[in-house]
């Protein structure tokens, strides 16, 4: 049965806000993710090795972020070309339950399970 127009209106609402959310935390942590300067009188107390730390857990956040905005933006294209809630590796309609989960995934669960194993 295919994902009833109510289903798909409120999916894509769902994306855009995730999408807005991610290019939110984006913009906010940028400064987080700019190269250490040698100089960290700006900062405070906090030494260079923290803000590297600092720095390094922040571009892996935004790395995550990077993947999970590419997902979203796949998704979206898919809704335009009618091809939402199918699996992108095998066609096969993805169930409701996983996209309530997560709007974004493209593999329906036993693609998904047989890419993780092999
Ligand atoms: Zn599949």
């Amino acid at each position: 049965m295919p994902l009833s127009k109510q289903h798909i209106a409120s999916f894509k609402k769902r994306l855009l806000q995730q999408r807005e959310s991610l290019e939110l935390a984006t913009h906010e942590t940028e400064t987080d993710r700019a190269p250490v300067a040698l100089d960290q009188q700006s900062v405070g107390r906090l030494s260079r090795m923290d803000a590297m730390q600092v720095q390094a857990m922040s571009q892996a956040q935004q790395r995550k972020r990077e993947t999970d905005l590419r997902n979203i933006v796949g998704a979206l294209s898919r809704m335009e070309d009618g091809e939402f809630g199918y699996c992108t590796s095998c066609g096969e309609q993805i169930a409701l339950k996983r996209l309530q989960v997560e709007p974004a995934v493209r593999l329906c669960i036993a693609c998904a399970t047989s890419n993780e194993t092999s």
